[in-house]
């Protein structure tokens, strides 16, 4: 970044240069604890956006045969870089986004474990081989890379998200242009200035920043092969529609409205406990938040110990100490958590808890909502139909547990669900049962490590295949089969010397 008037501008990286836009729309990156502008980020002209695809299709003449141990070295060398730089990256993470400086770490730890396995794609970009699928004819596959590949991703996991995205994408051999999202795109270049420093060659790694323009430009783009997206459902479903009708490969992961059921056999303090911290933590912006807690039966019971554990949950600035939940991420997002409370309530649930306007000393200013909590939710209502994308909890009741699966999977969302029980039976049942693609069972928060990739289904996702994992491998490649014969008579037919045909 460079100062101008004493903000700094946030820079474009086209062909291994970090550079300034030459575009006249700015935004303003602004602190949504203490409304402070932290950095302006520009809205990439068109000519920037083509400058960037334009790199990365020259980069990826060299890049696609750059030997695998060479790509998998780089992120060996740029997870032990992030590693190295932690806090300082989680300290941009938390001054932009407003997550607590734990969930901040968090963020960048859940990345870095993609980065890792990065690190081991010697072992996951193989082919299959058959020998002998006729006389003397061989079948293998190569799993070879597209091309130039694109990333979009939203504010509320702004070091994760990027890197679920470009580095599985270059480790594959692709190369890749990246748009982070335009409210706290500071933590995401600072990643990405480490990344070149682990050595990414120029014009692999190329990053525009901007709105709309910049992502239909991406969408549009004839020289783009691959999408990856992660943001809102009404948006990924315009990517998803525009970026397949060019012929793209398109993947994207968008908004939820995630249930638990609680069973009244649940371990009670732990449950309450996961319940709490995954409703309320992040300030209930996680894609994979609890929003909806379906209590059967006698757990119904329970809504007066959740509302103390609620309580007790400390709001203020994401930097200060014994923080539980910081501020929402803008103005915007602030008064539509609010008009959903205030609908909430017009609409007749009991609202347990009120959250609006609390009082947080030394940052009257800050965009904060303290947790909210509604009994006697109906499929109706639109706090339940909408995704709050805030701290607020939607509680409803069942008298058994089919009653509660039978909620969730009419829900259009298929992000993430969580059970808890003490039975193996009830949780088995369940996992059978539910038709949501990421499942918990005690676990409220089910996203799983990169071993496996992100499944969330349905409503939640467009396109197959998964942000990282194995899923990813087939998304960022195309696979060739490549059916071989040799002819041998000259050598073994012929009866020549045999140690040179076997060697
Ligand atoms: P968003 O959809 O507003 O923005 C996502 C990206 O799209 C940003 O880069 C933004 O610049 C761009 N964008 C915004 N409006 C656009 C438009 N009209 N046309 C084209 N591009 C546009 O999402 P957000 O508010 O940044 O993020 C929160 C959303 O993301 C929530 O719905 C959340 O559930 C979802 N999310 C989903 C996952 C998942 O894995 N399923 C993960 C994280 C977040």
């Amino acid at each position: 970044m460079t100062a101008n008037n004493n903000v700094p501008k946030v820079k474009l990286l086209i062909d291994g240069k970090f550079v300034d836009s030459k575009t006249d729309q700015w935004t303003d990156v602004i602190n949504p604890a203490t409304q402070e502008v932290l950095a302006k980020v520009p809205m990439a002209t068109p000519e920037e956006m083509d400058a960037a695809v334009d790199a990365a299709k020259r980069a990826f003449k060299t890049w696609r045969r750059t030997p695998i141990g060479a790509r998998a070295r780089i992120f060996l060398r740029y997870q032990h870089l992030i590693r190295e730089h932690m806090s300082e990256l989680a300290a941009i993470l938390t001054a932009e986004q407003g997550k607590t400086l734990p969930d901040a770490e968090g963020d960048v730890f859940r990345g870095l474990e993609v980065v890792e396995h990065a690190a081991n794609i010697g072992s996951l970009q193989l082919g299959e081989i058959a020998n002998n699928v006729a006389g003397g004819v061989d079948t293998y596959t190569l799993q070879q890379p597209l091309g130039v590949c694109a990333g979009i991703t939203p504010f509320n996991f702004p070091a994760m998200i990027p890197l679920w995205m470009f580095p599985m994408a270059i480790a594959t051999g692709n190369t890749f242009v990246l748009k982070p999202s335009e409210q706290d795109p500071m933590v995401t270049m600072r990643l990405v200035e480490l990344a070149v420093e682990a050595g990414i060659p120029a014009g692999v790694l190329n990053v525009v920043h901007g709105g709309k323009d910049v992502v239909n430009a991406i969408c549009d783009h004839e020289d783009i092969k691959a999408v990856s997206f992660v943001g809102s459902t009404p948006v990924g479903t315009h990517v998803y529609r525009r970026a397949t009708q060019t012929g793209k490969r398109a993947q994207c992961m968008m908004g939820a409205k995630n249930h638990a059921i609680v069973m009244p056999d649940a371990n009670k303090e732990q449950t309450l406990n996961a319940i709490a911290g995954s409703a309320f933590g992040a300030a209930g912006q996680r894609c994979m938040a609890l929003s909806v807690v379906v209590l059967v039966g006698e757990s119904a019971e329970w809504i007066p110990d959740l509302v103390e554990r609620a309580k007790t949950l400390k709001v203020s600035a994401g930097h200060e100490k014994g923080t539980d939940v910081g501020p929402l991420i803008s103005r915007a997002a602030l008064n539509r958590v609010n008009n959903f409370i205030e609908q909430g309530a017009t609409e007749g649930a009991n609202l347990e808890l009120d959250g609006r306007s609390p009082k947080v000393e030394g940052y009257d200013k800050g965009n904060f909502v303290g947790p909210t909590i509604f009994s006697g939710v109906k499929t109706d209502m639109s706090i339940y139909r909408e995704e709050i994308f805030g701290p607020v909890l939607c509680i409803m009741n069942a008298d058994s547990m089919d009653e509660a699966i039978e909620i969730i999977n009419a829900n259009p969302n298929g992000n993430g669900t969580a059970v808890f029980t003490r039975s193996g039976a009830a949780a088995r049942h369940f996992q059978e049962e539910i038709d949501v693609g990421q499942v918990g069972i005690n676990v409220p928060i089910p996203v799983p490590v990169p071993l496996f990739s992100f499944t969330g289904s349905r409503g939640s996702k467009l396109g197959d295949l998964g942000p990282y994992g194995k899923q990813v491998i087939q998304f960022y490649t195309q696979t060739k089969t490549v059916t071989a014969r040799w002819f041998d008579e000259d050598e073994i037919g012929a009866g020549v010397n045999t140690t040179i045909s076997l060697r």
